[in-house]
């Protein structure tokens, strides 16, 4: 008689990796299953986020990867001063969370949405901690929130706290896997866990089974209550703009793209040349004057940087 579990021996299958731990990665199949999996040495590292082809091995325990399927996006890490190195696969969204001024930054929010716009990763705008900011306070806030509404980026407030905007947020980022990113203390931890709260469960199940060693330095891929995907780490928290191009800061303003082909100079700097649409734009009030700041900053950087 054919014994069932031999049916998935030496078969391909088809998963998700929901958690790296630096020598095997959790892959999660379409039935929910985690099987434990390695990756032959001489195969591209599979990150969190990854769609992988692997086989389970003869014991039945575990699997080896043989195929990574292509990447729609790739989160990337400086390590070094040169190298590049992948933290998160698949994102749809960066959730760019800031709380309202004193802490809020433009130059932090630009620089995030820069970074999103250069991976194809959609950046959302979230101002947490909206119980501490009274009406006026808000109202006046509104002008600088503007310019992304403008871009246009998805802007909200939410609160951990109140529950305000938690339901706008959960429908913006349905079916999408996502990442929180910004400062310390702005209360990704609190919102991560409004976000995915059945998940904590499930990841604790993993942990059980001997696989989750470094939970807390893991990368890890939670299921979002209502559809979709988190992923989060202490590294993809870290994530910054990396050294870019003058080419990648003129990618990463997508606002500016209609006015960069109207410039009279074909090698236009878009900083002190005469005919130069994007200046013009700015002065016919078009373009932010923050946002142009931050742009001119990053150009200058990349200037400096390459030559
Ligand atoms: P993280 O460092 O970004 O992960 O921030 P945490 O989630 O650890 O939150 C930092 C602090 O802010 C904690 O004391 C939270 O209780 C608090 N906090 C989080 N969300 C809110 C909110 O919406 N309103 C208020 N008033 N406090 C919040
Ligand atoms: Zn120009």
């Amino acid at each position: 008689m054919p014994k069932m579990r031999e049916k998935s021996h030496g078969c391909d299958e088809r998963g998700r990796v929901i958690a790296y731990f630096g020598s095997t990665v959790s892959v999660e199949t379409p039935d929910q299953g985690v099987v434990t999996c390695h990756w032959r040495r001489n195969q591209c590292l599979p990150v969190v986020g990854d769609y992988v082809g692997f086989t389970r091995e003869a014991t039945g325990e575990g699997g080896v990867i043989h195929e990574i399927l292509p990447r729609k996006t790739v989160l990337m890490r400086a390590q070094g001063r040169t190298a590049m190195k992948p933290i998160a696969a698949n994102l749809d969204c960066l959730v760019i969370v800031m709380v309202p001024p004193p802490v809020f930054s433009q130059a932090l929010v630009d620089s995030y949405a820069v970074a999103a716009e250069l991976l194809g990763i959609q950046p959302i705008l979230v101002l947490n901690k909206g119980d501490l900011m009274r009406a006026a306070e808000r109202l006046a806030f509104e002008s600088v929130l503007s310019v992304y509404r403008g871009v246009p980026y998805p802007v909200l407030f939410t609160s951990t706290k109140t529950g305000e905007g938690m339901a706008e947020l959960e429908a913006l980022l349905a079916d999408h896997t996502v990442a929180l990113v910004g400062p310390s203390g702005v209360g990704k931890s609190s919102l991560i866990q409004c976000l995915s709260k059945e998940e904590s469960i499930r990841v604790g199940d993993v942990t059980e089974k001997g696989i989750g060693k470094h939970t807390t330095t893991a990368t890890r891929l939670y299921t979002l209550a209502h559809g979709g995907a988190l992923i989060d780490s202490p590294g993809v928290r870290e994530f910054q703009l990396w050294p870019v191009t003058k080419g990648e800061v003129l990618r990463g303003f997508p606002e500016f793209k209609p006015y960069l082909t109207g410039c009279q100079f074909r090698d236009c700097s878009h900083a002190i040349e005469p005919g130069c649409a994007v200046q013009a734009a700015l002065a016919d009030g078009k373009i932010s004057a923050h946002r142009y700041k931050t742009f001119q900053a990053l150009m200058q950087q990349a200037h400096k940087k390459k030559p």
